[in-house]
C-alpha cells in the first residue's frame, strides 16, 4: 500500500508489518543478544556494512518496531528510543555538537531540559543561549554565534502552556545553517507534526502522551531527514567526516538521509547506552495504540475545564491556548487546528498557600509528579519541583509563583468539574 496513512492509522498499524504467521502485537524480545552461524557474518555487521541484530544495546526487533511507528507518526525517515526524555534531547543535540559548540534554545522549555541545557551540558563545553522565543526572528538571530549548532523549542511548553512559532524558528534555524530541533511532547504527532512546518528534528518524552498509562519512563528522537548536513559540511564534521571507530565511515556518505539516525544509534547509542528494555517498549507501544483516541478525550475534557476556570472569580488568571483570548491562540489555530493537550496553567487569587490549600482538597485528582496521564493530575512548581526557589527566582525561571499545572486526564469532564468546584469551595 503506497497511500499515506492517517496517523489514527498509524497509531495502532504502524511500524510492526508481521509476516505470514507472524505475531499480531510485537513481541518483547526480551534478549541481550542474537546468535550467528559464522563469524564474518557478525564482522559485516558490526562494520556496518549489514543490517542486523548482534546486541541490544545497539538494536533490538521490539524496540525498532516501536520506534518505527513513532517515525511514521511522525512523518521521519528514522527515530531511535531512549530510556527517558531527558537522554533524548541530549542525545539529539549531542549528535551534532562537541565540546567548544553552542546552541540557542527558547527559554520556554521543561526545566530538566533547562538544567540540562544550562547546566549540565554547559559543564562538558557545549554552551546554551536562551531566548524569550516572542521575540521578533532579528532579536533571536543576535543569539547565534559561528559555533552554533541547533536552535530548540517544545511545540507546547511544559508548563508554561505556550505554542512555539515553528515554522519561525524553522526560518531562523535555517538561515543560520542549523536544525531546529523541536520537542513535541505535549502536543503529540496526533496533534501537531512538526516536521510539516519546518522543524528537522523531533524529540519526546514518551513518557507522558505516548505511553499515557504512566508504566515507562522513555524518549524517542525522530529525523526528519530534511536537513542538509552535507551542505553545512564544516559546521558538522561528526557526520561529514570520517568516523574512525567504523573504519573511516562518513555518515552523510554511507547513509544518504539516515546519516543523523545512523550516527545515533551506532556511536551514541554505542558509547553511551541508555536503550529502554524491551518490556517497556513493549508498554508504550501499547499506549500509543490508542493516542488518538486519548488525546482527544484529554482536549475535550481540558477545554471544558479551561472554560469554567476562565469564568470562575476564584481563578486569577488561565493559560489554555483552546480559549479564545489566549495569547497563544491564534498559534494554536495555526499549529494544532484539532486541539493541543491536556494541560493547563493556572494561578488562584491569594498565595502559595491557596494553591496549596486547594490542591490538599481535592479528592479525585491526585497530587503527583506527573503530567500528560490518562489520570488527572496537579503539580505546584512553587512547592514541588521548584520548592527550593524563592518567588523572585521562580520568576527569573520564567514560572509564576502561583502556577499550578493542571495536567486534564481521561475521566468524564464532570467528576473532574466537579472535584475541582469542590475544592474552590473550601477555600
Ligand atoms: C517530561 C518531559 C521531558 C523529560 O522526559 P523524561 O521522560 O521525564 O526524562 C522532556 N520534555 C518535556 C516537554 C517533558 O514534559
Amino acid at each position: 500500500m503506497t497511500k499515506k496513512l492517517k496517523p489514527s492509522t498509524l497509531c495502532v498499524r504502524g511500524g510492526w508489518k508481521p509476516k505470514n504467521g507472524e505475531p499480531v502485537e510485537p513481541p518483547i524480545v526480551q534478549s541481550t543478544t542474537f546468535k550467528y552461524d559464522n563469524s564474518e557474518e557478525m564482522a559485516m555487521l558490526f562494520d556496518l556494512k549489514k543490517e542486523g541484530y548482534f546486541y541490544t544495546r545497539l538494536q533490538n526487533p521490539t524496540l525498532d518496531a516501536v520506534a518505527a511507528k513513532i517515525a511514521a507518526l511522525e512523518g521521519g525517515v528514522g527515530a531511535m528510543l531512549t530510556s527517558s526524555g531527558q537522554a533524548a534531547n541530549f542525545y539529539a543535540v549531542l549528535n551534532i555538537c562537541s565540546a567548544g559548540d553552542h546552541i540557542v534554545a527558547s527559554n520556554e522549555i521543561y526545566g530538566g531540559t533547562f538544567n540540562l541545557f544550562g547546566v549540565t551540558m554547559k559543564k562538558m563545553g557545549i554552551d546554551c543561549t536562551f531566548v524569550n522565543p516572542e521575540l521578533p526572528e532579528e532579536e533571536i538571530g543576535k543569539a547565534f554565534r559561528p559555533n552554533t549548532k541547533a536552535l530548540f523549542g517544545e511545540t507546547i511548553s511544559n508548563p508554561g502552556c505556550r505554542v512555539l512559532d515553528i515554522e519561525k524558528f524553522a526560518r531562523i534555524a535555517h538561515r543560520h545553517g542549523v536544525p531546529l530541533i523541536v520537542d513535541n511532547t505535549f502536543a503529540t504527532p496526533v496533534n501537531c507534526r512538526p516536521f510539516e512546518w519546518g522543524c528537522d528534528i523531533v524529540t519526546h518524552s514518551t513518557t507522558k502522551y505516548m505511553d499515557g498509562h504512566a508504566t515507562q519512563v522513555g524518549g524517542v528522537v525522530v529525523d526528519s531527514g530534511n536537513f542538509d548536513w552535507a551542505a553545512h559540511a564544516d559546521r558538522f564534521p561528526g557526520l561529514t567526516t570520517p568516523d574512525d571507530s567504523y573504519h573511516g565511515l562518513v555518515y552523510t556518505t554511507a547513509f544518504g538521509k539516515l546519516g543523523y539516525t545512523t550516527k545515533l544509534v551506532a556511536q551514541l547509542m554505542r558509547d553511551l547506552g541508555s536503550i529502554p528494555s524491551p518490556q517497556n517498549a513493549f508498554l508504550l507501544n501499547l499506549g500509543l495504540e490508542t493516542l488518538h483516541l486519548r488525546m482527544r478525550q484529554h482536549c475535550a475534557n481540558a477545554q471544558r475545564i479551561a472554560e469554567f476556570l476562565h469564568g470562575d472569580p476564584r481563578v486569577a488568571w488561565v493559560r489554555y491556548c483552546g480559549l479564545d483570548d489566549d495569547p497563544c491562540h491564534d498559534l494554536a489555530r495555526k499549529y494544532l487546528p484539532g486541539g493541543s493537550c491536556g494541560v493547563i496553567a493556572f494561578g488562584l487569587k491569594g498565595t502559595r498557600e491557596t494553591a496549596i490549600r486547594w490542591m490538599d482538597s481535592l479528592e479525585l485528582i491526585n497530587i503527583a509528579t506527573h503530567v500528560a496521564d490518562s489520570r488527572s493530575c496537579v503539580l505546584h512548581p512553587a512547592s514541588h519541583t521548584h520548592r527550593q526557589l524563592s518567588d523572585e527566582q521562580l520568576r527569573a525561571a520564567g514560572i509564576a509563583p502561583d502556577l499550578i499545572r493542571l495536567s486534564v486526564g481521561i475521566e468524564d469532564a464532570d467528576d473532574l468539574l466537579d472535584d475541582i468546584r469542590q475544592a474552590l469551595d473550601r477555600l
